[in-house]
């Protein structure tokens, strides 16, 4: 009795931290405590988990977390924190995985021990298999387009649309049928097979770029069948994590599909990345004018407001750290600096907000897309490091542009235009920017860390610093 006791209030206490864990991860100030929080939930899950009369030995158990944190510690340590979308969607394929072996286990467990599930029970089941089943395959299909080990081009074909919906129409009937007469054992493989296969078909047609909303998508899809577990397995707090899970995902995907200005349908049908029809695509060679960094570190010094727009790059060369030098030494001199941050720069939700909290940039320097678009015309210059499709004006101007309508970054309405980056190479869209052939643009070619390092030392090394 006590200790069912102390499993009840630790799944309580468990539920409670998850949520409160979730709130503290709005907010770059409150999202390491956040983390903790949630962290320390999973840990009262597991243990309460662990008490429970069912479990009768723990060597299964010992063998899974031993072979689970080897696969798992080593992955957290070399994985850059750039490819953070394909580890999620590897951990997606892990979760949605076992989710979907224990609904398998638990079915013909009920068949053969007694009692046969009710209707209820057996939805719950079905939909943990079928969800988990094609989140897992869905998972590894993105992860494989994210790390590139699989081509990132959509696959189409004629009739592809139709093929997927007949399959997944399929999946439902049989699901309804297993449903209604749950003893149909010769039927039930249907509901491995056929989810597996429909995870792969639905990410062909799919473009790397669109894989980061995909995942948070298959995020809310491990969630679901989670939480669909929870009921099988009769345990409130796998219902409450799987809810959050699932709804939390959903949201995100939501954000980002708006901050690209895509629809779902365009996300999940619309297989973007695949013929670059913009007018910017077949444009001419055309020059850009470049600085030298004591050219553009004299600019900068001069200024009154200077407007940071950091990007991909930034991340890609953790140039960070150098920029938070570049951030003291401009302030020094009384230079207004502020960092623009779009909301899907980089690769990941927040990963910008991530970055310049780890090189303790005051997060009031911080503001939105929204904050900072107005201020633009006001400002001395816009320094662009490693962002591209973000500052695109096709995005406002072009509508052939695959990104025409997404909503961008003005950085074109500053006064003086610098942008930091290696060479020519277009974003993840794959397309020209016009920014950089304007006459106020100045390209800055190099690493990010390189170049920013070049500019603080410019810029403390005149005598002015
Ligand atoms: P971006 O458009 O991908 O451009 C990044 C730029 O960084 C490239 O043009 C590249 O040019 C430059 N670069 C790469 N390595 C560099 C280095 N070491 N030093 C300096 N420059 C470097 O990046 P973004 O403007 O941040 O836009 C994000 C894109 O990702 C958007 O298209 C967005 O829709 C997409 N996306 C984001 C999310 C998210 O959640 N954040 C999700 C889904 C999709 P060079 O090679 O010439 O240097």
């Amino acid at each position: 009795m006590t200790a069912e006791l102390f499993i009840q209030a630790a799944y309580l206490v468990g539920s409670v931290l998850f949520i409160l864990g979730l709130r503290g991860l709005s907010s770059p100030t409150t999202a390491r405590r956040g983390m903790f929080q949630a962290e320390l939930g999973m840990l009262l899950a597991v243990v309460g988990t662990l008490l429970r009369f069912e479990v009768v030995s723990y060597q299964w158990i010992l063998i899974a977390f031993f072979l689970g944190s080897a696969i798992g510690v080593p992955i957290a340590y070399i994985m850059p924190m750039t490819a953070v979308p394909q580890r999620t969607a590897f951990s997606h394929a892990c979760g949605a995985l076992a989710s979907a072996l224990i609904g398998t286990a638990e079915y013909y467990k009920g068949l053969r021990q007694g009692p046969a599930p009710t209707t209820v029970e057996m939805t719950a089941l079905i939909v943990e298999t079928l969800l988990g089943f094609l989140t897992f395959t869905a998972s590894l299909m993105a992860f494989g387009k994210l790390q590139e080990v699989l081509p990132q081009r959509p696959i189409t074909y004629k009739g592809q649309n139709l093929v997927n919906i007949s399959l997944l129409l399929f999946a439902v009937l049989v699901a309804v049928y297993l449903v209604l007469h749950p003893g149909e054992t010769r039927l039930f493989p249907l509901m491995i097979g056929i989810p597996l296969l429909f995870g792969v078909l639905m990410i062909v047609p799919i473009g790397g770029a669109d894989m980061p909303t995909v995942i948070s998508l298959l995020n809310s899809y491990a969630g679901l069948s989670a939480a669909a577990m929870g009921f099988v397995l009769n345990s409130k707090l796998l219902i409450i994590a799987g809810a959050l899970d699932g709804s939390s995902g959903l949201i995100l995907s939501v954000i980002m599909s708006k901050a690209m200005n895509r629809s779902f349908t365009n996300v999940l049908f619309g297989a973007f990345g695949q013929v670059q029809t913009s007018s910017a695509a077949v444009k001419e060679a055309r020059t850009v004018r470049s600085a030298t960094p004591e050219e553009a570190a004299a600019i900068l010094g001069a200024a009154n407001s200077v407007v940071i727009v950091p990007g991909y790059g930034m991340a890609v060369a953790q140039a960070q750290h150098k920029v938070r030098e570049l951030y003291d030494a401009l302030t020094k001199r009384g230079v207004d600096v502020k960092f623009a941050i779009h909301p899907v720069a980089g690769r990941m939700p927040g990963h910008m907000n991530v970055l310049l909290a780890e090189a303790d940039i005051p997060y009031d320097k911080l503001l939105d897309m929204d904050a900072i678009n107005p201020e633009f015309p006001y400002t001395d210059v816009a320094l662009v490091i490693g962002a591209n499709d973000v500052t695109n004006p096709a995005a406002r101007t072009d509508p052939a542009s695959p990104i025409y309508g997404m909503p961008i970054l003005d950085v074109d309405k500053a006064r003086t235009v610098m942008v930091i980056k290696r060479g020519m190479s277009p974003g993840f869209a794959g397309i020209d920017n016009e920014l950089y052939y304007l006459d106020k643009t100045l390209m800055l070619f190099g690493d990010a860390k390189a170049v920013v390092g070049d500019l603080v030392r410019k810029l403390g090394g005149d005598g002015h610093g």
